[in-house]
């Protein structure tokens, strides 16, 4: 059986906590799939395909890197591209929290699929795609923070 991880979020703008993740989470996996999903009542930073663009720039030297969009419920979209497991990082406990209501709701939608979390690397800990779209509309300097394939 093949190891497909699906990689769920808004990626308004893609992090480097985000690349992180997605880089050490590559050797468990044969196929990782980072899918931007879309909610038609959520406004956003960033066009859908500015955001792909940037997430496809990210992980372009890696063929085992999929990159997807897709909208409606997580579980349906993974079982669509085969996936047998759901990827996501925890920056704190307040992520934990957050995450595993999510995951107990995904296990009994979809029994098949198993959500597994990677504690994100210190050094990206404070970053939310939140805090630089801030910093964004300040104009301060988000290179630090943001994902190598991000050209803003
Ligand atoms: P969502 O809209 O689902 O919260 P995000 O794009 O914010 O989507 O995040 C997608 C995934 O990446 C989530 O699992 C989130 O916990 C994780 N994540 C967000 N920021 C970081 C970070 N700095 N380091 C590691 N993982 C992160």
């Amino acid at each position: 059986m093949k190891r497909i991880a699906f990689f769920p979020g808004s990626f308004d703008p893609i992090s480097r906590g985000h690349e992180d993740i997605v880089l050490r989470a590559l050797p468990l996996f044969d196929e990782i799939v980072v899918a931007l999903g879309v909610n038609s009542s959520k406004s956003y930073m960033f066009s859908i395909d500015q955001r792909l663009e940037w997430i496809k720039n990210t992980f372009a030297d890696y063929p085992q890197i999929k990159v997807v969009s897709y909208e409606g419920l997580t579980v349906k979209a993974s079982e669509k591209h085969e996936a047998n497991f759901i990827l996501r990082g925890l920056r704190n406990s307040n992520d934990y929290e957050y995450e595993k209501s999510i995951a107990l709701m995904n296990q009994e939608m979809a029994p098949n699929i198993e959500t597994l979390y990677l504690n994100t690397a210190p050094k990206w800990a404070a970053i939310s795609s939140t805090s630089i779209r801030d910093i964004i509309k300040n104009q301060g300097n988000t290179a630090p923070f943001l994902a190598s394939g991000v050209q803003l």
